[in-house]
């Protein structure tokens, strides 16, 4: 059964239902299932450990990554927690030095009091990654395309390395999705999903997923979802599963009005740079070409200071300013303020995660309307400064 994508993701996991034939998978809401007697029963027990409406999304999600194993979760987060429960005290994790900020928390503040070791590097080129390996080395945990630099990691060449060491690749696929990577294919062990973000796509259910395609991890990954219990709930798998349909075309959209409004913005001389993988004169064009097959619908771009983002963020009115990213909806966000307030002014420097850039989570409406949106917030822009002018005159 050679499916394609988009075949996949319609049918993977979801046959119609045995009773009545209804073509999509019920929301099963139920916690326990009646057996039929001692040590007999229908293959399900308890809903923590097994629902079928969960089981049809965790098949699918594995079928789209080329995976054998789908887990899911409460949230991205929840996802991340049980890959982390597969270290010991004294393992060593390497970890990319720009990851998405929830991350780093719980690696820093939760995890780490456990003893587990961490070095965080630039993963844009692989030798920081190897120079950072140690005896102890378990775990690569790589993020790529990073927010919101963008920056990209050469998942061949890691994969290539975690597979020498002996360390377990984990990549963190959210802004990606499978349709447009599968890190399993470059060698990586597990793929984490904040499925809150595309996957989900409309900004309407908080969710995480997990994808292998080692039995051994499988195993030790649905025995942690099993013992420490942050699974969604059949309504939320529900959501996720009906969302998983439209993916392809939805990130055909998001990738093409993301490069449409690229292109506008690094025309534009209000931008004093523009960050997308998608463009010429982006550096790891050739490396996106090469291991994404397609840009996706994030950019991020920088107004060159505080009072332009301001008056910026303050005058779209199609794009919502607003966190969290990759629903049919536009979304703008200023990440110092708001996503990246956390992060050491000397680390966020180094980054270039400027007061002046904003981000743009690119939705599926019509690019001439987001562009006129654009258009008409740097008109604000403009204003702002002409009137800042004549005030100092
Ligand atoms: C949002 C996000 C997460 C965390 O996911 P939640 O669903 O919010 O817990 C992890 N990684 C990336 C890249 C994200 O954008």
């Amino acid at each position: 059964m050679a499916w394609k994508f988009s075949t996949k993701a319609i049918h993977a996991g979801q046959e119609p239902e045995e009773v009545t034939g209804a073509v999509n998978v019920p929301i099963f809401q139920t916690s326990t299932y009646a057996q039929q007697g001692i040590g007999q029963h229908k293959g399900w027990e308890y809903s923590r450990t097994h629902n079928p409406t969960r089981a049809a999304l965790e098949t699918c999600i594995a079928a789209l990554e080329g995976g054998t194993h789908g887990f899911a979760f409460s949230s991205g987060l929840a996802a991340l927690d049980a890959v982390m429960r597969l270290l010991n005290p004294g393992d060593h994790v390497v970890a990319g030095d720009d990851m998405y900020g929830g991350s780093f928390r719980l690696f820093d503040k939760v995890i780490r009091k456990y003893g587990v070791e961490f070095t965080y590097v630039d993963f844009t080129n692989p030798e920081n990654v190897k120079g950072a390996l140690r005896d102890e080395t378990r775990m690569i945990y790589a993020e790529t395309p990073t927010n919101p630099m963008m920056k990209l990691c050469d998942l061949q060449a890691i994969g290539t390395i975690a597979q020498e060491s002996g360390a377990l690749l984990v990549v963190d696929n959210t802004f990606m999705t499978p349709y447009l990577q599968r890190p399993l294919e470059f060698g990586a062990s597990i793929v984490l999903h904040s499925s809150t973000k595309y996957i989900g796509g409309h900004s309407d259910v908080i969710g995480g997923l997990l994808v292998t395609n080692k039995p051994e991890l499988a195993e030790q990954i649905g025995f942690h979802q099993n013992s420490c219990g942050a699974i969604p709930g059949p309504q939320d798998c529900y959501l996720t599963l009906r969302s998983l349909k439209t993916l392809s075309v939805r990130m055909d959209r998001h990738c093409s009005n993301a490069q449409l409004i690229a292109d506008y913005l690094s025309k534009n001389e209000e931008f004093r740079s523009v960050n997308y993988p998608g463009l010429e004169s982006f550096p790891q064009h050739e490396l996106a070409k090469r291991q994404m097959s397609g840009f996706g619908g994030m950019i991020s771009a920088d107004l060159g200071s505080l009072e332009r983002a301001k008056a910026f963020c303050r005058s779209v009115h199609l794009f919502f300013f607003a966190e969290s990213l990759g629903g049919v909806e536009s979304l703008l966000c200023h990440p110092v303020s708001m996503t990246h307030g956390a992060v050491p002014v000397e680390v966020r420097e180094r980054l270039g995660i400027t007061e002046g850039l904003v981000r743009f989570s690119v939705g599926i409406e019509d690019v001439n309307d987001l562009i006129e949106d654009i258009e008409s917030a740097l008109e604000a822009v403009r204003a702002v400064e002409q009137k800042e002018a004549t005030l100092d005159a």
